[in-house]
């Protein structure tokens, strides 16, 4: 543990506020340099504003077993209001803190330590290890991994299995593995009345309680009621502006933004066709627009996965469950090239202030990474 825990310590001296981070990445290329990997360091997007991607590998036979992930982390928001400085890793009795030791740099830190270690003893070992890293997923996401998959969908051996260390855990290390995402689809919606006099509302056509009942309406829809890997859709609603500076005007427009989660059974258009039909029932003078910034996917369960999931079972002692939920991550964009299982620490803990983990989860977590380069190679 103290090898993963002075490299996580490393890490998470890096500020790779997203989608910054390219001396994070050169720290880990070198790291696995020395390990005898080939690193890939490429960047893509616009001057000023690159994103670094690395892809590393070691050997050059089938199977290929990939670690993904991110360097880069949210901002650490008020840093007064952090209890240690959150690019200083503190360890408190059990506890770890730092910007990053849930999302995702604590992952990293096991994964690379179990390689590591697992090299001291394997030194013939069968197959290919890989890491696949990027700079941007905590940001849009558009010139990380989507970009770098594809720059390296030819090069052989190809990835034939992917771990993304992404914080899955609900309550135990082991409980949960994730193998497919929610889409995720917003919504801005602007419903128009007749401004006036609040004291005389007989002569004017209030938007603020029409768009209070719609909005009422499309939280009370049930989409769907969910389906065998996937929790059901869900709608939340993030913001309603009337734009009003004053308490004696009823507003000409009122917007409000909601964004929901959806499943595999719908499309965007269809969504979109159901909320307008909801809306439609309390307005007729309104204007929706909607833009999906993810489809859902859910993976087949297969043997890979199967066997992946036995693994956790073995070193942890729980069975893991198999589930969908959660935000967005880059096995949105893994998911078309090869099998991708998220598996990481705690995500309750993730973006918050005063981030942390437990040492004996870092602990759980570099045991299952470590049997999965026994197992599958
Ligand atoms: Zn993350």
């Amino acid at each position: 543990m103290k090898s993963v825990l002075n490299v996580l310590e490393q890490l998470i001296a890096f500020k790779s506020i997203t989608p910054t981070g390219k001396d994070a990445i050169d720290f880990v290329a070198d790291y696995l340099q020395k390990l005898g990997f080939e690193c890939l360091i490429k960047t893509f997007g616009p001057n000023g504003q690159e994103v670094t991607n690395l892809y590393a590998t070691l050997g050059h036979e089938a199977p290929n077993i990939c670690f993904a992930g991110h360097i880069d982390i949210v901002p650490p928001g008020d840093e007064k209001l952090w209890q240690s400085d959150p690019f200083q890793m503190q360890v408190k009795d059990d506890l770890v803190f730092g910007r990053g030791t849930v999302d995702m740099k604590g992952a990293i830190a096991c994964c690379l330590v179990a390689v590591s270690e697992f090299l001291k003893e394997n030194k013939n070992h069968n197959g290919t290890i890989s890491f696949l890293l990027t700079t941007d997923e905590e940001g849009d996401g558009t010139h990380g991994l989507k970009e770098m998959l594809e720059y390296i969908k030819d090069i052989e051996p190809k990835i034939d299995f992917c771990i993304l260390g992404e914080p899955t855990t609900e309550h135990e290390v082991g409980d949960t593995i994730k193998i497919g995402r929610r889409g995720s689809i917003n919504f801005d919606l602007t419903i128009t009345g007749k401004q006036g006099h609040v004291a005389y509302p007989e002569k004017a056509i209030n938007p603020m309680p029409i768009v209070i009942s719609a909005l009422k309406g499309l939280i009370e829809t049930e989409f769907d009621s969910g389906s065998e890997f996937f929790q059901k859709s869900n709608l939340e609603i993030t913001s309603i502006e009337g734009q009003n500076p004053v308490r004696n005007v009823i507003p000409f427009s009122v917007s409000a933004k909601f964004n929901i989660r959806f499943i595999d059974k719908h499309t965007p258009s269809d969504l979109a066709a159901k909320v307008a039909h909801v809306i439609s029932q309390y307005s007729d003078d309104y204007e929706l627009k909607y833009s999906c910034t993810s489809l859902p996917f859910v993976q087949e369960y297969s043997k890979e996965i199967e066997r992946f999931a036995d693994i956790v079972y073995d070193t942890c002692g729980i069975r893991p469950k198999i589930k969908t939920n959660g935000g967005t991550s880059d096995a949105r964009f893994i998911h078309k090239y090869t099998q991708v299982v998220e598996f990481g620490l705690n995500c309750d803990l993730a973006h918050k202030i005063d981030e942390h983990t437990k040492i004996c989860d870092l602990q759980t977590l570099y045991n299952v990474y470590y049997s999965s380069l026994v197992k599958l190679l």
